[in-house]
């Protein structure tokens, strides 16, 4: 069971398109593949540019389901997003997604106090938070964050759980803002993505951390796998890493979504 369900196209920030992806997925050997933009709406209502808004959202839906279509025989296609949760912009988020039938929704946080923490434009701005308040106050203020995602109930799936270390930050405690946002996701019966994107920053390790993981396969959390790809060339970046890792943190299944709803597939 190959598959990737964090992938951006040209419709957001990636550089590659749905049809190119679905003919490198076929030659990689995948069996499932989800596409996932980015939707990033602010609380006033604008969108980020790269983002999918109320326009290029419809063609983007159109997209996928004829890939879908096309390519049924030898890949199987999902229509996702990947959504930003930002305090406030919930309203809006909740409008949009009852619009369309996706397959899954992948909940994220990129921004804390208006700051895109994974942007290198903004690096500079998380370092100077981080040297004046330690890092440790900022990687519980992010696990607050992806806690009050979970709880709205709009997500099927945590993105990146500790993307807040990616310039190379490690927490030097921690540990109970990681079991709180735990525990929400298991009482909310979400999915915890494991993503390879953090091996290609400067934090050069998997997101979620082993500690994390651990915890979770403890609680019984379910998850999902994805390299969070940008290019065809990122589609299976690292993804015998990704597996080794789940296999040996003790994971014998990943999830996958149709409309919405969670099917477990076995590791192989
Ligand atoms: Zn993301
Ligand atoms: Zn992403």
């Amino acid at each position: 069971m190959k598959i990737n369900y964090h992938i951006h196209t040209v419709f957001s920030d990636g550089s590659s398109s749905i049809t190119d992806y679905c003919k490198t997925a076929i030659q990689r050997g995948f069996e499932e593949i989800a596409f996932t933009d980015h939707l990033t709406v602010f609380p006033d209502g604008s969108t980020e540019t790269h983002s999918l808004n109320t326009l290029k959202i419809e063609d983007y839906v159109r997209e996928v389901k004829a890939a879908s279509g096309k390519y049924r025989d030898r890949v199987t296609i999902r229509l996702g997003v990947e959504v930003d949760y930002i305090p406030g912009n919930e309203e809006i988020v909740e409008r949009i997604l009852k619009n369309y039938d996706f397959d899954l929704v992948i909940g994220s946080v990129h921004f804390v106090d208006s700051i895109c923490i994974d942007s290198s434009r903004q690096r500079a701005l998380v370092e100077k938070m981080v040297r004046e308040n330690g890092f440790d106050s900022l990687y519980s203020k992010y696990l607050r964050l992806v806690g009050m995602a979970v709880e709205t109930g709009f997500f099927d799936i945590v993105g990146h759980m500790d993307l807040v270390k990616i310039w190379g930050f490690t927490p030097a405690d921690g540990f109970e803002d990681e079991q709180k946002a735990l525990e929400l996701i298991k009482e909310r019966k979400l999915c915890l993505e494991v993503s390879s994107r953090g091996l290609r920053q400067p934090v050069s390790s998997i997101y979620p951390s082993p500690r994390i993981l651990k915890r979770a396969c403890e609680l019984g959390i379910p998850i999902t796998i994805g390299t969070d790809a940008h290019s065809i060339g990122e589609i299976d970046y690292a993804y015998n890493v990704l597996i080794e890792y789940i296999r040996t943190i003790g994971y014998e299944h990943i999830t996958t979504f149709s409309k919405r709803r969670p099917l477990e597939k076995k590791v192989e």
